[in-house]
């Protein structure tokens, strides 16, 4: 709604013009409704005010849009605080006008109804970039560990309903930290980003790759069984191992240990399922590195460097 709009719309009559300071509130969080503003000149922020003291930008308006009747129209408190981003030229409308207006004009009604649909569609945008950042690991690209322990439950559920197998695999990389010291910590970062790069390269859409901490990395394989799981992990091993790292002119190699375990060989439990991959990876990291084990009864590593 722009500001020709808007006189159309009549408000004008009913509120009285104001001028606001950068900086300054129109209102709390939690204040009483007793007005509603429409923005004639600069830019609004709406802010959630959370109890740890920071403040969150909830949304920015333009001349034009309507801001607190929410408040005015439900009678409940403020449920953000609203404050003058540039010098603001408002209009305040008393509440009792507002009501009154918006029982008895169609056009009003409408634009606010346009004014919500905008506010909806670029929530969810903004929801969905949170919600993305929030499950990604920021280096990697890859999913972050608190994603994957999630993921991991559903699927152990699901496998344990149907009967089918589920295999998860572990990744380490071999002594990183002389990797990071002789490189340094930037380098070191470059090779965990190429890493995360050949595992999901190396795997299939549906599995499911996350980062789960340091240098370490784990991959859910739903629907395989201990020989597809480990020949997977074998050929991500291979893969890092082809993978030139470390500085232009002075290639380096990069190598990963890797455990595998089986739902429902190994355990029944996704917390299982992670004992015993480490237990393999430990296995592998103390039979020699750059290899996977993938066996757990037989105590010895399955796949071996050729
Ligand atoms: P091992 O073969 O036994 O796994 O030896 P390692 O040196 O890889 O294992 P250790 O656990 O001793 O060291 C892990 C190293 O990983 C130390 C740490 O500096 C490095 N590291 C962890 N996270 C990051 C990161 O985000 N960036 C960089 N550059 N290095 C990291
Ligand atoms: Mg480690
Ligand atoms: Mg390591």
């Amino acid at each position: 709604m722009d500001t020709a709009s808007t006189s159309f719309l009549g408000l004008r009559q009913l509120g009285r013009e104001e001028s606001l300071e950068a900086g300054r509130f129109l209102w709390r969080e939690g204040d009483r409704g007793d007005e509603v503003v429409l923005l004639l000149d600069g830019i609004l922020d709406v802010v959630h005010e959370p109890s740890s003291g920071e403040q969150i930008v909830l949304r920015s308006l333009e001349p034009g849009a309507i801001v607190g009747e929410f408040a005015v129209l439900d009678g409940r408190e403020r449920s953000a605080a609203v404050r003058a981003v540039t010098p603001c030229r408002v209009l305040r409308i008393p509440a009792a006008g507002f009501r009154e207006l918006v029982s008895s004009r169609h056009d009003i009604v409408l634009e606010l109804f346009w004014q919500q649909v905008d506010r909806v569609r670029s929530l969810t945008g903004r929801v969905t970039q949170t919600h993305r950042a929030a499950i990604t690991d920021a280096l990697t690209g890859l999913y972050n560990f608190g994603f994957f322990r999630d993921r991991l439950a559903l699927e152990v559920d699901r496998a344990r309903a149907t009967g089918d197998p589920l295999s998860l695999a572990v990744f380490d990389i071999d002594h990183f930290k002389s990797f990071n010291d002789r490189f340094g910590h930037a380098a070191g970062n470059e090779a965990l980003a190429r890493v995360a790069d050949a595992i999901r390269a190396g795997s299939r859409r549906a599995d499911v790759v996350a980062r789960y901490g340091g240098e370490e990395f784990v991959v859910l394989l739903y629907g395989a069984h201990r020989p597809e799981a480990a020949a997977f992990a074998d050929q991500i091993r291979v893969r890092i191992e082809e993978t030139p790292f470390g500085e232009p002119g002075s290639p380096d190699r990069v190598t990963v240990s890797g455990g595998v375990a089986t739902l429902p060989d190994d355990a029944g439990s996704a917390e299982g399922l992670f004992e015993a991959a480490d237990a393999n990876l430990y296995r592998a990291k103390e039979s020699g590195r750059n290899r996977v084990v993938a066996d757990t009864t037989a105590g010895r590593p399955q796949c071996r460097k050729p």
